[in-house]
């Protein structure tokens, strides 16, 4: 291999971690805001669950006020018909007093459907609740986790930046412009694999877009000159 394939692909090796890291450190902020997305969503469960059980003791509370409406009722008609003179009005007094027990049975069995709905809403609440803790503990731990991814990053990023200089020395200068000016350009940018030098592989292919190079090209950079794939621009060199 040619001295400066060597020096350049020390520093590609260099940048393409770099890449990598940066995009972890970018990544944090995000995934910081989903769980605390996740967190929220938990919250609302519960607080939908307990406006669920709300309505169900709403539903209870209607139910005993009307029944004993009822109740009242039917001991009116009871004191009432106890002074009543005609059989006809004393019948109807009676017709009333059996539709009030009619209906308060109706409304002892719709009590015990929605008894049974309590119930079911009152679990609710608690299994919400419980996924609430869990989240709670998960969001917890993720966000110590991504502290921790994010230090760590960072503390190989200054690592490598400092390795990155020594690596540079001997490189000519527009060579690396070179270099640096394919790294950085809009098709590569934003890819952290992306290489700006590669080598031709498997015979005359191009090992970033895999295209077919010239004879020629192939020979120069066997040779150890400085040529570029035809097709997608990027520098490359003879893999013995
Ligand atoms: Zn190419």
């Amino acid at each position: 291999m040619h001295e400066w394939v060597g020096k350049l692909l020390a520093v590609q090796e260099i940048d393409v971690r770099l890449d990598q890291l940066r995009e972890q450190v970018e990544s944090v902020p995000a995934e910081a805001r989903r769980v605390v997305e996740a967190l929220r969503a938990e919250e609302a469960k519960v607080t939908e669950a307990k406006a669920a059980l709300q309505d169900v003791e709403k539903g209870i509370k209607a139910i005993d006020l009307e029944a004993e409406g009822l109740r009242t009722r039917k001991a009116d008609f009871q004191k009432k018909s106890a002074m009543i003179k005609s059989n006809e009005e004393y019948r109807a007094a009676l017709m009333q007093i059996e539709q009030c027990d009619k209906l308060i049975a109706d409304l002892e069995d719709k009590q015990l459907g929605v008894m049974e709905r309590l119930e079911a809403a009152r679990s609710g609440v608690a299994a919400a609740n419980r996924n609430l803790e869990a989240a709670r503990a998960r969001a917890e731990e993720a966000k110590g986790d991504l502290k921790t991814r994010m230090s760590n990053a960072q503390s190989q990023i200054d690592a490598l930046e400092a390795e990155r200089k020594p690596a540079l020395e001997g490189i000519a200068p527009d060579l690396l412009r070179r270099y640096e000016r394919l790294r950085s350009s809009p098709a590569r940018r934003h890819q952290a694999n992306q290489r700006a030098l590669v080598p031709i592989r498997e015979g005359v292919c191009c090992e970033r877009c895999r295209m077919n190079v010239t004879a020629q090209t192939r020979m120069n950079a066997r040779k150890g000159m400085l040529v570029s794939c035809e097709h997608c621009g990027t520098m490359l060199y003879f893999e013995d």
